[in-house]
């Protein structure tokens, strides 16, 4: 699995992938992604529900066998164990957070790279066909969850996972992904989840990313 690491190397972030005590990092401003995201919802999205997360994740591993494991690592190992929900949720989280702001970027969308442009374009016939899934996706995830681009043998794929749940689980490598959860855009954009999903799919989505986590 290489896009942890790629992660790291793209966005100059903090080590997600680092051992007890985990720390993550916003890649840019919280005023980086206003209009389209406010800096009012990047404060709480990241202060608040990002950060808490991270703190009862940290405070979950202390003295298990958990604490010395890279993120990843700790999901994997927990996602299937009854006893365990409290750690894969969180760690989790904390991780489909870090990917979220990553799939994110001040002056997204357009056009992705031709190498990425040209795979969208042979699972998915055009780039509009591969962004209207992911909004289908992205709108039609009952309650909370997330959308997501990931990458299945040699075809790109969208899917949606509910609540904590991540790709990161099964053998899929995830690409770039959309945070549904209502306080990702109820500040913003109150009940009107397609309007935040079309907005970030136009101008925020990070297709630089997407294409560096193809490998
Ligand atoms: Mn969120």
């Amino acid at each position: 699995m290489i896009y942890l690491d790629q992660i790291g190397r793209n966005m100059k972030s903090d080590a997600i992938e680092s051992a007890s005590p985990h720390v993550q990092s916003l890649p840019y401003a919280d005023n980086a992604l206003s209009p389209v995201i406010s800096a009012n919802t990047l404060a709480f999205h990241y202060g608040k529900h990002h950060k808490a997360y991270v703190d009862n994740l940290n405070k979950l591993v202390e003295g298990t066998e958990y604490e010395n494991l890279p993120l990843q690592k700790i999901i994997t190992a927990t996602a299937a164990e009854p006893g365990k929900t409290a750690i894969f949720n969180n760690a989790a989280q904390a991780w489909n957070h870090a990917f979220y702001w990553r799939s994110l970027r001040p002056q997204g969308g357009g056009v992705p790279p031709a190498v990425l442009k040209l795979k969208l374009e042979a699972s998915f016939g055009t780039l509009d066909a591969c962004k209207k899934e992911l909004a289908t996706a992205a709108t039609s995830q009952f309650g909370s969850g997330w959308a997501w681009l990931v990458l299945d043998g040699d075809k790109l794929k969208v899917v949606k996972t509910g609540n904590a749940d991540t790709p990161v689980t099964t053998g899929m490598k995830p690409l770039l992904t959309i945070d549904v959860w209502e306080h990702a855009y109820y500040l913003d954009y109150q009940n009107r989840r397609a309007d935040y999903v079309n907005a970030v799919l136009d101008k925020l989505i990070n297709w630089d990313f997407a294409a560096d986590n193809l490998g």
